[in-house]
């Protein structure tokens, strides 16, 4: 029996490592998948980023030809302040972050920072003016130090701890027996959604962009770990320019401008209030969700 264990055994260790593999290298690809889908103008300057205005300019956008995603999208974030998007489903927005990262070209309009049309300046400057917190951070398959230290691979450790202090997270990682050197992502340890958002906040304060992108997490924190991320949200997009994904409104009544998206569009565009005021699409969607917040939850 044991003859027999052993080498099924040994081929379930071989069958795990690859797929492990395979996952990290599809994961690689598709990064580099997309970084291909464009080029740098030959020439390029870099972006020259100081305090940054971001401006939409009439963009429409689609993935491929026969469906277009957004349609004469104009707004403008001035620097320092906070945008917030908000819609049903596939409305288009986090497309808008996709398109400002440049991962795609829009095909119509223009995307500007600082008067600068994001087509004509080097992708490697205008991805470094940029941080992202995504809906869903994938962590490397390293500690928790790389991961962290991955928003700017030269920082020092200090530097490295206090964005953790800073995100919040620093006490939970001291707690883990081998503190910032336990291995995270598929082989090591798991992170909770809350915990691998503040390792992208911690990322995103170690970097120190100019501008911001926060794309909401879409499955639901426990309300604790969710008021807790906002609170770090707001603190990190202080007189910074960011540009907020949200799925809850709740993360979104502090936002400078709101701009609410439908089917590619943007049909409402104001501050909370000012939305609230108007009665319209904005109302409606913060009618439902106080609806759904007050429902006592199901058995
Ligand atoms: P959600 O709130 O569900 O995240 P969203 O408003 O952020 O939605 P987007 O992710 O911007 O929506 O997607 C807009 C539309 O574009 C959707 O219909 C989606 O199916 C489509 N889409 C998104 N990514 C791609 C892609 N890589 N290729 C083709 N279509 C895509």
């Amino acid at each position: 029996m044991l003859q027999l264990y052993m080498p099924l055994h040994f081929l379930g260790f071989v069958y795990r490592e690859i797929r492990h593999a395979l996952a990290d290298m599809e994961k690689m690809f598709g990064l580099l998948h997309q970084a291909r889908e464009v080029a740098d103008a030959p020439a390029a300057p870099d972006l020259s980023v100081g305090a940054a205005e971001v401006v939409f300019e009439q963009v429409a956008f689609g993935y491929n030809s026969d469906r277009q995603i957004l349609y004469d999208v104009n707004f403008t974030i001035p620097a320092g302040h906070t945008v917030a998007v908000v819609g049903s489903s596939g409305a288009g927005k986090s497309t808008l972050s996709r398109l400002l990262f440049r991962f795609y070209d829009v095909q119509g309009g223009c995307l500007r920072i600082n008067g600068q049309d994001i087509r004509t300046v080097t992708q490697s400057s205008l991805r470094a003016s940029i941080g992202i917190v995504p809906q869903d951070t994938v962590l490397f398959n390293d500690t928790i130090y790389y991961n962290i230290a991955y928003g700017k691979p030269a920082a020092d450790r200090d530097a490295v701890i206090a964005a953790a202090q800073a995100a919040h997270i620093h006490e939970f990682i001291e707690s883990l027996p081998m503190g910032y050197e336990t291995q995270v992502g598929e082989r090591g340890l798991k992170l909770s959604g809350g915990e691998k958002q503040r390792v992208a906040i911690a990322r995103a304060i170690l970097k120190n962009p100019a501008i911001l992108i926060f794309d909401e997490a879409t499955s639901a924190l426990d309300s604790k770990s969710e008021k807790a991320i906002q609170a770090e949200l707001r603190s990190i997009a202080k007189n910074r320019t960011t540009l907020i994904i949200a799925h809850r409104l709740s993360t979104v009544v502090d936002a400078d401008q709101i701009l609410v998206m439908d089917q590619g569009r943007i049909v409402e565009q104001g501050a909370h209030i000012e939305l609230l005021q108007r009665n319209g699409v904005y109302t409606q969607m913060w009618n439902l969700q106080k609806r759904v917040e007050q429902e006592p939850p199901e058995c």
